[in-house]
């Protein structure tokens, strides 16, 4: 019974980082009105197409007819009452789908909403007898409502994609044979059976098989990772080549796929700065020009007669009003970043903190896993009075619970650890300093050079550069291992394309001993190094930078998610490279890079920076162009057929643009 208990979670997930603005809480759900039913052939269907019986489903079929008709009645000789008539129509067929948009606004509480502005404007141009305008507009406006549709549907797509990795069930393997089971129901130790096809529902180990699995759904890596017993294996990854069964390590609801998937759904709910400007715009400019239009359309005419003119003029208006009430495809480009950024297997926790990479001037790194691959490996040892061999397998043992990967790569050095060797107890690891442990009885100290000397042992300087891990055993000195790591193979390009993409600082911060970091950093021509930090003294230095920076400019931190996390926090945006399996990383960062391809650190930036300029750009240029239609319009210089085709261009425009963020 017990057994089916999950396990309580050491810490909850905590997704969202700590952050004023978000918890004065920006989202307003739209309020729950009372529905009114609408007549059922005008509801629409489930594949948003209309279940309007015979006459098509789709919203562009009633536009193209009416398009159609418009060119026909061109060539009909119609007269008097003919001419309306006729031309009823095709107003009326084009009106259709926005009759029915406008319905669904107003039953979600929107009002004065674009789909009711549309119509009414068409109405106004028809009762100004401008019957080819009505039409245009009308069919015009169901382009561009299309063209937003397809381009949104793609962001809706990837968070489909996100769906569809979650698993619907896993297959435990019991005494008798494998059972089909919820995949809440599991618990880590519960033995699954992964088929080759299938996606691996839980986080793992592989305990039986050799198979490729393909984890492109959550790192974005296109090529198959080949893995043995042993290796670990992500929910939501392919088993591509054979069946495998896997321990699993994590519980469901604390498993890779359930975070990503949270992640890219939560994400488009936060607003970004300038989808809030662009709203505040558009609750003021629309309501603005509606008023404007009713002015013009009833008051001015009322005293100076022509009224069929002025009604135009007004028509005009609340389409030029109208363009602005769709905020400039605002929201749409950055969920368009945020999906392109999914694709590529970097999560972002939100649309605000793309904007704030957008505005990103200084990027601070952390030197190991992030600039240098976070492998070390020991390449010489120095023991005092003992061998090789003996100071090897004195720091493995006080090294053997550690996760630092200098521990690690003392570990292999050791070798396999030895039946008869003495385990250590009463480890204590030190951040940013090294371990301490009782090996039998005597006390080992292993770590750097400031490690041994805080408890008054004496090391020597070491006779190479390199990173030297000093032992010491009972208060004498033991010797000292050097450890190098690899700078990863396209540091240097992906820093220099961070510089291209416009951040002007480079920070290194780096917890390892000068000579080692130094020589990095000027190589890659960075801009500060900081070296022989602790912890808390790269916390430290990242708010001294962030007190430090300008009011605008924002600074990015990019760590390795299990080891900076806490210093990760600091910055304006927390990048955390690595983050597959990563409970940390997931909790800690704002940026999730799944794997550890450093290019992919640029590539973001770029893509948060398209984001920012195209969202700059379209706000700049709907306001401006529209309030300069609206001004001209008012005046009577823009024909109203001129009104509705500039209207359409900006419109398609805007929309375009986006396209822009690749
Ligand atoms: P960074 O991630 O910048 O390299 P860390 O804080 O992880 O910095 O480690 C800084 C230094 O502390 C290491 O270079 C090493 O000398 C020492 N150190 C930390 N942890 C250990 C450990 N488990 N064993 C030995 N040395 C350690
Ligand atoms: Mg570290």
């Amino acid at each position: 019974m017990a057994k089916h208990l999950a396990p309580k979670p050491k810490h909850e997930l905590n997704f969202i980082k700590k952050n004023p603005k978000r918890e004065s809480g920006q989202r307003t759900p739209a309020p729950e009105r009372k529905a009114f039913k609408l007549p059922a052939f005008l509801t629409r269907s489930r594949d948003g197409g209309r279940s309007l019986p015979g006459l098509g489903r789709h919203p562009l079929v009633f536009a193209g007819i009416a398009g159609v008709l418009l060119i026909v009645l061109h060539f009909l000789p119609l007269e008097g009452w003919m001419v309306p008539a006729a031309y009823a129509v095709p107003v009326i067929l084009a009106a259709i789908e926005h009759i029915v948009n406008a319905m669904e606004e107003i039953r979600a509480g929107r009002f004065l909403n674009d789909a009711l502005i549309t119509v009414a404007a068409a109405l106004l141009l028809f009762a100004a007898a401008l019957f080819n305008e009505a039409v245009l507009l009308l069919v015009l406006t169901t382009l561009v409502s299309h063209f937003e549709k397809r381009l949104s549907e793609r962001g809706d797509a990837e968070q489909a994609r996100m769906a569809e990795i979650l698993p619907r069930y896993a297959v435990r393997v019991t005494e008798t044979g494998t059972e089909r089971v919820d995949p809440e129901t599991v618990v880590p130790g519960d033995i699954l059976q992964v088929a080759a096809g299938e996606r691996i529902p839980l986080d793992g180990v592989v305990i039986e098989g050799i198979t490729t699995i393909d984890t492109a759904a959550v790192s974005g890596q296109r090529s198959p990772w080949a893995v043995n017993t042993g290796y670990k294996v992500y929910s939501g990854c392919r088993n591509l080549t054979s069946d495998i069964r896997i321990r699993v390590s994590r519980p469901y609801d604390r498993s890779t796929v359930k975070k990503i998937v949270h992640i890219a759904e939560t994400a488009p709910d936060f607003d970004s700065e300038q989808e809030v400007l662009a709203a505040r715009f558009r609750r003021y400019y629309t309501p603005a020009v509606a008023l404007l239009a009713l002015v013009i359309g009833v008051a001015v005419p009322a005293f100076r007669g022509s009224w069929l003119s002025w009604l135009s003029r007004a028509a005009v208006l609340l389409i030029l009003g109208r363009t602005a009430a769709d905020a400039f495809a605002i929201p749409l480009i950055y969920r368009r970043a945020l999906s392109l950024a999914s694709g590529m297997g970097v999560f972002i926790k939100g649309k605000d903190c793309l904007e704030a990479m957008a505005r990103t001037e200084t990027v601070i790194f952390d030197k190991t896993g992030t600039i240098t691959e976070g492998r070390y490996a020991v390449t010489d040892a120095f023991p005092v009075k003992m061998s090789e061999k003996q100071l090897l397998t004195i720091a493995a043992a006080a090294e053997s619970f550690s996760r630092h990967p200098i521990a690690a790569a003392i570990r292999e050095a050791a070798g396999n650890p030895d039946e008869r060797m003495v385990k250590a107890v009463k480890i204590k690891e030190v951040p940013g300093r090294g371990v301490s442990a009782f090996v039998g009885k005597r006390q080992v100290y292993v770590g750097n050079a400031a490690h041994l000397e805080e408890h008054g042992i004496r090391c020597n300087i070491p006779s190479r550069p390199g990173t030297a891990i000093h032992v010491a055993v009972d208060e004498h000195y033991c010797g000292y291992l050097l450890v190098t790591d690899k700078v990863r193979r396209r540091a240097f390009d992906a820093l220099e394309t961070l510089r291209v993409n416009g951040i002007k600082k480079l920070v290194l911060l780096s917890g390892d001993v000068i000579s080692v970091a130094r020589p990095i950093a000027s190589r890659l021509n960075f801009d500060m190094l900081r070296a022989e930090l602790r912890p808390e003294e790269k916390v430290k230095a990242v708010d001294y930078l962030m007190k430090n920076k300008g009011q605008r400019s924002a600074i990015a931190f990019v760590g390795e998610g299990e080891n900076s996390g806490r210093i990760m926090t600091g910055a304006d945006v927390g990048v955390a490279m690595g983050s597959l399996g990563s409970d940390q990383a997931l909790i800690s960062g704002d940026v999730m890079i799944m794997d550890r391809d450093i290019f992919k650190v640029p590539k973001i930036f770029g893509l948060s920076r398209a984001a920012y300029r195209v969202a700059t750009e379209n706000f700049a240029l709907g306001t401006g162009v529209s309030a300069l239609l609206v001004l001209l319009s008012a005046l009577g210089v823009l024909s109203p057929l001129a009104a509705v085709i500039v209207d359409f261009i900006l419109s398609a425009g805007l929309l375009a643009n986006t396209l822009r963020i690749k």
